[in-house]
This record gives structure tokens, C-alpha cells and sequence, in this order.
């Protein structure tokens, strides 16, 4: 079958990439680990360690484009375990209810399940409800390979602005533009043959893994993608030593870390 993801109007972006992450959600982190041989595993680890969850308090946290809570579940251990902390709170928001389920069956065994800890919400990140995520309510907005899925950056953008309180952070972990030509060429190699193949070998839905690997190659730089978040009102500078301080590089731009405060 032929997918046409290069062709797909805006519009219908929304329904595909629910489409994708459906066929996906039973075998994602199982694909993860084999896409990325387990390197998802250390950027995460990276991100948190930067972001901290916890060092000053127990802190509010939404995670957008949760899945099945990669990303909660590490920030609800850091805070645990570097700060004894069991008040920090993670509300994990995804628009497909399939990810959302794999997540649910995955926090029933911790310790964290039926606690206030953590709460999972199906929801677009690009329009959050308003009675659910009020304006000015989190101290820590995280997204992680997630927002080069929705149908439009400046939206999701602007709502996490929104539900952020003054003076919280935004963080964004996603894959980025590779700029060592060599490396740059190993990679397409690699996304564009390696990956739609495990996703043959393992998932038996090639095209949803095609549509995975595009979706990176559309994703602005991290220059542009640097410039939409101080667009939508976030002070991005002096984070990071180099480029501005705006986003950190990992493993030459196959990932990278943006954050951003509310000012
Ligand atoms: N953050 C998780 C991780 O790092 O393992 C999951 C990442 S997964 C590659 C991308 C997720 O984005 C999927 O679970 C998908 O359903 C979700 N997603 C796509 N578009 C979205 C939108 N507009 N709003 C919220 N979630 C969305």
C-alpha cells in the first residue's frame, strides 16, 4: 500500500498520525529499544538529569505526548530517588488512547499506580481543555518525540505556554538535523532503510515506521525550531554552553534537548 504521507493535507495530519501510533502502541517500546538499540534509553536519561524534577520541591508536571510514560516514570523516580520526594505529580497527556493504555498496564506495576502521582489524559496538544489544564498550572511542561507529530509547532507551543505557570519550563526532547556530513549519512542511511525494515521484521507495519522516519526529516532545525519557542513567548537563552544556550546536541544533533522558560 502506498501511504502518501508527502502529500497528506494538514488537516487530515491529526487522524494519520493517530492511525500510526494505534498499529504501534502494543509493540512501541519494544520497537524503540531495537530502532535506537536501547540510545532512546540514555537521551531520556539525559533529559531528566538536566531538567532535575524535584531539586527544589516538588514540582507539577504534564507531559505531552506521553505514550506509554517513558518519560513520567523517570521523572517520578528522579524526584523519588534523589530527593525522597512522593508529592511531585505527572499528568500524562497523548492523543491516542492505545499509547495511553500501554502506559496505564505499565504504571500498575510501580508503586506510583493509584496514587496522585500520576493521571493519564487523552487529549490533543495542540488544544489542551481548558477545565482540565488551566491556564498557569504547571512548573514543568515536558515533551519527548513528540512534537514534530502534531499538525502545527506554534499551536502545541502556545498551549504549553498557556498551562505553564510564570517562570516555568518547557523542555523538548526530539530528534533533530544532523550536521556532520559523515555521520549525516550513515543516519539516512540508516533511517531509511534499517528502520522501515524492523519495522517490517518486528511490527509487521512497515509503512507506519516510513511515516516515522519522514516525520524527522520534516521537523524544523534547531535554529528554527529554537525561534518558535522564543516566538511563542519562552526565554530561551543561556541554558546549554554553545549555540546560544537554547538546545544541547546529543550525539550530533541525532537528538537534542530544547528548553525554554515562561517569562
Ligand atoms: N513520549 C513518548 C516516548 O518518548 O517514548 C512517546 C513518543 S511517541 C514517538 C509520539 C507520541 O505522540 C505518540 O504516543 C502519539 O500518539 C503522540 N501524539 C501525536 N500527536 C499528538 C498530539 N497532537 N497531541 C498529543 N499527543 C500526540
Amino acid at each position: 500500500t502506498h501511504f502518501g504521507f508527502r502529500t497528506v493535507p494538514e488537516e487530515s495530519k491529526e487522524s494519520l498520525v493517530r492511525g500510526v501510533f494505534d498499529s504501534v502502541a502494543s509493540s512501541y517500546d519494544v520497537m524503540n529499544d531495537a530502532m535506537s538499540l536501547g540510545v532512546h534509553r540514555l537521551w531520556k536519561d539525559n533529559f531528566i538529569s538536566l531538567l532535575r524534577p524535584g531539586s527544589k520541591g516538588p514540582v507539577r508536571c504534564i507531559d505531552l505526548a506521553g505514550g506509554t510514560g517513558d518519560i513520567a516514570l523517570r521523572i517520578l523516580d528522579w524526584a523519588r530517588e534523589k530527593y525522597a520526594d512522593r508529592e511531585t505529580t505527572v499528568d500524562v497527556v497523548d492523543i491516542n488512547g492505545e499509547m495511553l493504555k500501554e502506559g496505564y498496564k505499565r504504571f500498575k506495576k510501580t508503586m506510583y499506580h493509584n496514587t496522585p502521582q500520576i493521571a493519564f489524559h487523552e487529549a490533543n496538544a495542540q488544544a489542551l481543555p481548558e477545565d482540565v489544564f488551566p491556564s498557569n498550572s504547571y512548573d514543568l511542561y515536558t515533551i519527548a518525540f513528540g512534537i514534530r507529530n502534531v499538525t502545527s509547532i506554534p499551536d502545541a507551543l502556545k498551549e504549553a505556554h498557556r498551562v505553564l505557570k510564570p517562570g516555568g519550563t518547557f523542555a523538548c526532547l526530539e530528534f533533530n538535523k544532523v550536521t556532520n556530513p559523515i555521520l549525516a549519512q550513515v543516519y539516512d542511511q540508516y533511517s531509511f532503510s534499517v528502520i522501515p525494515l524492523l519495522g517490517t521484521i518486528l511490527a509487521g507495519d512497515r509503512d507506519s515506521y516510513q511515516y516515522l522516519v519522514e516525520s524527522i526529516r520534516k521537523f524544523p532545525s534547531q535554529q528554527d525550531f529554537a525561534r518558535m519557542i522564543s516566538d511563542a513567548g519562552f526565554a530561551t537563552g543561556g541554558n546549554f554552553e554553545g549555540d546560544g544556550g537554547a538546545w544541547r546536541d546529543l550525539w550530533g544533533g541525532v537528538a537534542c534537548i530544547h528548553t525554554g522558560v515562561k517569562v
